[in-house]
């Protein structure tokens, strides 16, 4: 099967007419061919888009909104297809997909669908003037997003980006492309206009590269690796482009001793191996009260164990394989990087799980945890982004707080206490953009979404999304 490129409300080839492999992670087979797209068809996508602004940004909100209904409504009647298309991109079990990736894309269009319609714009009296200030959506927008929650993250960006009346040229991770493909051909049934959304197939550096560069693009929203974001704001920057920027994190998970050690190993285990650990908000440093690290770590070692690494499609898989074979790869050199350090395994490791015959070149780690570490060495310090934690222990909150904000991210983290003093004063502490206490993962489409220090500039989500998505402009007006 070959992709296409979504550009100008038609599904078309690649100009250059060459395709990269696309590569199933859990068979290590090539089962579709991906548009090597590059400069060129980013220019017909821009076009594209500068040629349907007028109308779509002057249609009304309730207009708006009712296509990306019409959107959501097609991603879950189609959630099956869309799922099973994810897992066999990604290597997450099935049971994720169609519990968390595809309903939250739904919910992605249907929560930027109706918050556009409440979104109002304010003024403010003085005693002769009144100041009112409009909105306006920016016009040709870029979207570019990683591998680790395809569609999830796809549409995140580009509903309210849609939603505020802009146009998009977007561009998913060429390692997972297949949902944004298929939600091409859905976006031509639910009636979105020709050249309002379009998506560009393709290697970052070609596509992405020549996305950031185009002097029409007013906006880039990007989700992925610090590395690539330092290397767009390099380039968007001196352009004055808008930028939100979502990277990497290396997230800390706090135990104290007065938890609830049920809860808290059942939790921390999830907010470690969740999506093979491919979640820029899992916990994978976790630092333990010294008088209950011993108990914990048992327990861990022991719920972790219990975790089924198999082929993505058995509903028995709490695991599935890692993206691709270079981010294998990069896993297991870093367990090793920990071994040199001086961690000690205490399951998991290189060791290659024995999953099925028709898995059996797949890229599978089992979930791995390393002890024996200092909170300053690479493997505490470096996102390795994929099932591997570490555990230390602490020894009082000062010192938790230290090891937490001891990373160049600044992404998430998790504190886990039943002192409720302690968790409002620790979670004001630690330098993270977002902090659960006592629970993981549980999102709010109406919250701030993002990082601090390395691990980006900008927040998405809300209002938030819209407003970046929007232009203000202020008009004062003398009353008398
Ligand atoms: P990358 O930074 O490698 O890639 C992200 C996207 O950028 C991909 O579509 C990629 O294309 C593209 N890209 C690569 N080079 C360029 C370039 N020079 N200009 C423009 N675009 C480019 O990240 P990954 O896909 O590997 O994703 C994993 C990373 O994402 C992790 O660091 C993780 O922490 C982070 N992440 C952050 C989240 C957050 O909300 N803060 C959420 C999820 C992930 P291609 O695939 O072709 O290389």
């Amino acid at each position: 099967m070959k992709l296409q490129n979504y550009i100008n409300g038609q599904l078309v080839e690649p100009i250059s007419q060459n395709y990269i492999d696309n590569v199933n992670p859990a068979t290590g087979e090539v089962y579709s061919y991906i548009p090597d797209s590059d400069e060129r068809d980013v220019e017909k996508a821009v076009q594209a888009a500068k040629n349907a602004f007028k109308l779509w940004s002057r249609k009304s909100a309730q207009e708006r909104s009712q296509i990306l209904l019409n959107i959501a409504d097609l991603i879950e009647k189609n959630l099956d297809r869309l799922a099973l298309a994810e897992t066999n991109d990604n290597g997450k079990p099935l049971k994720l997909s169609k519990k968390v990736d595809i309903p939250r894309a739904v919910e992605n269009f249907r929560f930027f669908a109706t918050a556009i319609l409440h979104f109002a714009s304010e003024s403010h009296h003085q005693p002769h003037f009144l100041n009112y200030t409009t909105r306006s959506p920016l016009g040709v927008v870029g979207c570019i997003s990683p591998w680790n929650l395809p569609l999830y993250l796809f549409t995140w960006k580009i509903a309210p980006a849609l939603a505020a009346g802009n146009c998009v040229v977007a561009k998913p991770s060429e390692v997972t492309p297949m949902t944004a493909y298929l939600l091409s051909e859905l976006c031509i049934q639910a009636g979105l206009p020709a050249g309002v959304l379009n998506v560009v197939h393709g290697y970052g550096n070609k596509v992405g590269s020549a996305i950031t560069a185009h002097s029409d693009i007013k906006a880039i929203s990007f989700t992925g690796g610090t590395k690539t974001g330092q290397e767009i704001a390099r380039v968007a920057a001196p352009m004055f482009k808008k930028l939100s920027l979502e990277l990497g994190g290396k997230n800390a998970t706090l135990v104290f001793a007065d938890c609830n050690l049920e809860r808290t190993i059942n939790e921390t285990v999830t907010a470690s191996f969740a999506n093979q650990g491919q979640i820029c908000l899992c916990g994978s440093r976790i630092f333990v009260e010294r008088s209950i690290y011993d108990v914990f770590v048992e327990k861990f070692v022991e719920r972790t164990k219990k975790l089924v690494v198999t082929d993505p499609l058995d509903e028995k898989a709490n695991l599935g394989a890692v993206v691709s074979k270079p981010h294998y790869e990069k896993i297991l050199s870093y367990i090793q990087l920990a071994e040199q350090e001086g961690g000690k395994i205490l399951c998991g490791g290189t060791t290659k799980p024995i999953v099925n015959e028709r898995c059996k070149k797949g890229y599978f780690v089992y979930p791995t945890i390393i002890i024996g570490l200092n909170a300053y060495c690479r493997t505490n310090q470096e996102e390795i982004f994929g099932p591997v934690v570490t555990i230390q222990p602490f020894d009082n909150e000062e010192e938790a707080i230290e090891y937490a904000n001891s990373t160049q991210y600044g992404l998430a983290g998790s504190i886990w206490t039943e002192n409720l003093t302690r968790a409002h004063r620790v979670a004001h502490a630690i330098e993270s953009g977002i902090l659960w206490v006592n629970c993981w993962l549980v999102r709010d489409l109406r919250t701030p979404f993002g990082g601090m220090k390395q691990s980006g500039i900008g927040r998405e989500g809300g209002w938030e999304a819209l407003r970046f998505f929007t232009e203000p402009k202020n008009i004062c007006i003398q009353l008398s």
